[in-house]
């Protein structure tokens, strides 16, 4: 009896997972952490570490090793994608934006021309991607935006304008999603290939933030660029729902991302709460500490179980709609509580730089905006609950 109910769930994760793991913890201690401080302060992009990330296979996570990937799937994406947060979730988001959103993106609905002219080089990390769905009058209803594609000929016309495009400025390429037909709306939608060559399309603001500060934020501009109607991602019309597919993925990774980063500031508040000693015995000791660390502790479990059974089912081929939403809503949330927690049981001196508390709390407010705000991810359930997939 017990062996059929031991067989038909499990929360271990292989060998293979538990190596990438430690491979994805050494690479952040060793190669991240000693320069957070430095790339948080001064915003530049840390191009050293993306070139050793794009080296052992980060970031090509979930493309075959025909296309320069790793041939991972969503459960070992999350896992790095955690790992690397755990230690600095700015560096993550650009992982999880470059793996997830741009690579994948073409990968999935490109032709083989595209998968072979970008993809390869984009898995292989010699180059860097972006996707740019945002616009300044169209967020949460990016189906309301106004980037337009002309068709001329055998190329496309593209004109109008993205912000808030994660490796806006050190991506050389990015996918696009433009009206190609606007008096179809959403349905009027498609995605396109756009590359830093192609004259017309180049990076405007990049955005000056409150936390996630050295991963890169811009603005593109699209003046009347002329793109090969080769570079268009499927058929006309399609890219809305290609955008949304692509965030159903995308939110899974910033769920992992949310573990990390609470995981992370959660360790910290750990260790403050063991050392740290007032009213004759560490704070730790104080129930009122011991309390939130205990809810914080409970809170992140339950987060990473909900991410891992998004991951999972994204792997088996089934349907993760509403649970990669569920994942997304949840963790982000359990982040930023984990993270304003752990500035308190750090008290003044988790207002102050010199500890990493302070960081992990600004950085974890973009988690329950990007992607898709809380609110949204509330709506994408409902729907769900109430059969509108
Ligand atoms: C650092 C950063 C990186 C980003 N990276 C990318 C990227 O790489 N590519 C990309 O395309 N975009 C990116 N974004 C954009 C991000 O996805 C949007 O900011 C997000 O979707 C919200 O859109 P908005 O900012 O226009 O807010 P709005 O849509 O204007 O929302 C404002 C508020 O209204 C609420 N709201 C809106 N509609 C409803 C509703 N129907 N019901 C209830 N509440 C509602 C929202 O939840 C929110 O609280 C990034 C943003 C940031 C800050």
């Amino acid at each position: 009896m017990s062996d059929v109910l031991t067989s038909t769930v499990s929360f271990a994760l292989s060998q293979e997972q538990e190596q990438i793991r430690q491979l994805a913890r050494d690479f952040a201690e060793s190669e991240i952490r000693p320069h957070v401080a430095y790339y948080d302060e001064t915003q530049e992009f840390p191009h050293e570490i993306f070139r050793k990330l794009g080296e052992i296979g980060f970031l090509g996570i979930l493309i075959p090793p025909e296309y320069g990937g790793a041939g991972l799937g969503a459960i070992e994406c999350a896992i790095i994608v955690e790992e690397i947060a755990r230690v600095c979730p700015a560096v993550a988001l650009g992982v999880a934006a470059h793996n997830g959103l741009c690579t994948y993106h073409i990968y999935r609905f490109g032709s083989d021309e595209l998968r072979s002219k970008y993809v390869v080089p984009l898995a292989r990390g010699e180059t860097l991607g972006a996707w740019g769905l945002t616009e300044p009058g169209s967020g949460s209803d990016a189906g309301a935006m106004r980037t337009v594609a002309i068709r001329q000929g055998d190329h496309y016309i593209i004109r109008g304008s993205k912000n808030f495009i994660t490796h806006g400025n050190v991506g050389s390429i990015a996918v696009v999603m433009a009206l190609t037909d606007p008096d179809k709306g959403k349905r009027g939608i498609s995605a396109f290939v756009v590359d830093k060559t192609m004259p017309g399309f180049y990076a405007s603001k990049k955005e000056n933030k409150v936390g996630m500060r050295c991963s890169d934020t811009a603005s593109l501009a699209f003046d009347d660029v002329r793109v090969p109607a080769s570079n268009r991602l499927g058929d006309e019309g399609e890219g809305f729902q290609q955008a949304l597919a692509i965030l159903d993925g995308g939110r899974i990774t910033i769920a992992a991302l949310s573990v990390g980063l609470a995981q992370g500031a959660f360790e910290a508040a750990m260790r403050y709460a063991q050392e740290r000693v007032q009213f004759g015995k560490p704070i730790v000791e104080h129930q009122g500490v011991a309390m939130k660390l205990a809810r914080m502790n409970m809170e992140i479990e339950a987060a990473r179980l909900l991410t891992y059974r998004a991951a999972w089912l994204r792997d088996q081929g089934k349907p993760f709609r509403r649970e990669a939403s569920q994942a997304k809503l949840f963790a982000s949330e359990v982040a930023v509580r984990t993270a304003e927690d752990a500035v308190q049981i750090h008290g003044g001196y988790g207002y102050i730089k010199e500890y990493p508390v302070e960081k992990y709390w600004r950085d974890s407010k973009l988690l329950t905006i990007g992607e898709g705000t809380s609110e949204i991810q509330r709506m994408v359930i409902a729907r769900s609950l109430l059969g509108k997939v």
